[in-house]
């Protein structure tokens, strides 16, 4: 996959391109607008691809700017993991990071414009009240009482809010529009509301804020967007946002355009419901590696061009519709299949011994094997070999039909870049497990055929006398249901069987020095990555990423 993909053709590029060409806008100018109230998820990896991959595209601008109207919610932590996730998937904002919060003084002075045309009013109407009010899709809402209100009068009353005279939900400041108005939002939408709390940025220095859709229109137009992109459950609020910059004295005039939002199968992409998965307990984090949090899929092993590929693949489009898991893992598969180095690493280890191990033409002590099958240029390596090694319990059956293509007693299997060996006994503990698997080798089999000595597969190994005794983490999807986000009780779809851990696989001993963002095809396994969190110098843990083919599972 290339670094730089450019964005396939799509309804958006279409509007820029006429926009361009007919010289409404002669650059693009986009922005990603997170709140900073959560961890970004890969629905935010579809808009910050698009509206930073514009901007790469059109050799135009992109604005990180944090939407942190709430003081409540906000936090610098998810500021700083924002940051970072935009810039491991490959994007750099222009110029400094904005903030809603950078405004608050403008935003304050255009309040007062529609306050003294007016255009909005102070109400004291409860929020129940307000909400009552509002009328329904069916039914026209009520004029609030405090409606009427002189300039003057509201004037005095705004400033009185500022000043910290009313308790939260008191008073509000409201858009004076249309309370018959067949959009809700339209109804005398709350432009600014009190609350007694402290600002990351700001401090104490206010006690109002601004409401999302008054902030947002406003902030476009500052930075002189020319494309302010959002989802489409905000079809609606384009009536707003266009009013509220009709209405103000400013020299600019973005338009907004809306596309579905991404859902993906047996993920959430709400970032309330995302808290709680974390905050209950249910996750080991934000970045649990069976999150589709950016920081999740980083630590499942993910690379940033997989991701970029997969937004590639889906597409912008109007249309909602649901994403199936397996495009995005199909997409870090053909990334890892193309670049992943191979190493061997068995599982579930059963012991195996070579009993004419030391015997003419059985004497290797190691192989020199690839690092990648079809790319020379990762190299080679080492692979030790003696006369006891692991191999996984599921490769060896006493008895097996001849579908079974693996080893079984009488039968011949090659190890991997090894010998051909054939299963001679195997001894077992007192429940009948097998313990240990005897074999004997067939001389001077190592990369070539014997006559009389057929293989029935190939199997991988570890040697037993030189490896390295690590832990894997292999994960199932950790929803049992395809879409948790519209169950009632989506923490009652957790699947808690969805990690298993196994303490001590047999891993080819070069693993022992595999640093975190390091990835392997352990071969016949899976894709495999370096965990961020649980690895200590010398002492990797290892998390499955993906399978190697999309209908097998890890065996079990
Ligand atoms: P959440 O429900 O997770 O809080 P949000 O839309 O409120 O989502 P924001 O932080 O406000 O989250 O979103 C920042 C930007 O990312 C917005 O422009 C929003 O439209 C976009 N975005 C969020 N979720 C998705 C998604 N699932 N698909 C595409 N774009 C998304
Ligand atoms: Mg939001």
């Amino acid at each position: 996959m290339d670094s730089v993909e450019k964005i396939p053709r799509n309804f958006i590029t279409d509007i820029i391109d006429a926009d361009l060409k007919e010289g409404r806008h002669d650059h693009v100018a986009t922005r990603f607008p997170p709140e900073p109230n959560g961890y970004l998820h890969i629905g935010h990896a579809k808009s910050i691809c698009l509206n930073f991959g514009l901007a790469r595209d059109y050799n135009g601008t992109c604005n990180l700017r944090f939407d942190d109207t709430n003081p409540v919610k906000e936090d610098m932590e998810y500021i700083n993991s924002i940051k970072h996730d935009v810039q491991w998937l490959g994007f750099q904002w222009s110029g400094e990071v904005r903030h809603s919060s950078d405004y608050f003084d403008q935003l304050y002075q255009f309040a007062l414009e529609l306050i003294d045309q007016g255009l909005a009013y102070v109400d004291e109407l409860s929020a129940d009240e307000i909400r009552e009010y509002r009328g329904t899709l069916k039914e026209p809402g009520k004029n609030s009482p405090y409606r009427d209100r002189s300039v003057e009068e509201n004037r005095a009353l705004f400033e009185k809010m500022k000043n910290g005279q009313f308790e939260e939900g008191k008073a509000c400041l409201r858009a004076k529009i249309d309370m018959a108005s067949p959009f809700i939002c339209m109804r005398d939408p709350v432009i600014y509301r009190v609350r007694y709390a402290s600002h990351a940025l700001t401090g104490d220095k206010w006690c109002i804020y601004p409401m999302y859709d008054f902030t947002h229109c406003i902030s476009d137009a500052i930075e002189h967007i020319t494309h302010s992109i959002c989802t489409l459950e905000f079809q609606d609020n384009r009536r707003l946002y266009d009013w509220v910059l009709e209405h103000i004295s400013i020299d600019c005039h973005p338009h907004q355009y809306e596309m579905s939002r991404l859902n993906l199968e047996y993920s959430i992409t709400s970032k309330r419901k995302l808290n709680l998965l974390v905050n209950e307990g249910y996750v080991d984090g934000w970045d649990d590696p069976r999150l589709t949090t950016i920081s999740g899929l980083r630590r499942r092993g993910y690379t940033p061009a997989s991701i970029r590929e997969f937004c590639r693949r889906i597409g912008v489009t109007k249309q909602e519709n649901t994403v199936e898991m397996t495009a995005l893992e199909s997409c870090i598969r053909e990334d890892l299949n193309a670049n992943a180095p191979r190493a061997m690493a068995v599982l579930r280890p059963l012991k195996l011994v070579i009993d004419n191990y030391g015997a003419e033409g059985i004497t290797a002590t190691s192989f020199t094997v690839p690092n990648h099958p079809d790319k020379p240029e990762l190299g080679t390596r080492e692979i030790s070999f003696s006369k006891e090694l692991f191999i996984d319990e599921a490769d060896f059956r006493e008895e097996a039909n001849k579908q079974y293509k693996r080893l079984k007693l009488g039968g011949l299997v090659r190890l991997r870049h090894g010998y051909i060996v054939k299963a001679t006994s195997c001894e077992k503990d007192e429940t009948g497990k097998v313990t240990c698997v005897h074999v004997e080798a067939i001389p001077n089999s190592v990369g070539c055929d014997v006559e009389g000595f057929k293989a029935k597969g190939v199997i991988h190994f570890v040697d037993a006398n030189n490896y390295y005794d690590g832990k894997v983490m292999l994960y199932q999807r950790l929803f049992t249901v395809p879409n948790p986000g519209a169950a009632e009780d989506f923490l009652a779809c957790v699947d808690k069987n969805s990690v298993e851990v196994i303490e001590h696989a047999a891993l080819e001993a070069s693993l022992a020095q595999a640093k975190v963002g390091d990835s392997f095809q352990f071969e016949r396994e899976g894709y495999f990555c370096v965990d961020s969190k649980y690895s200590t110098e010398g002492h990797p843990v290892f998390n499955l990423t993906v399978a190697l083919r999309e209908t097998k599972k890890v065996q079990a």
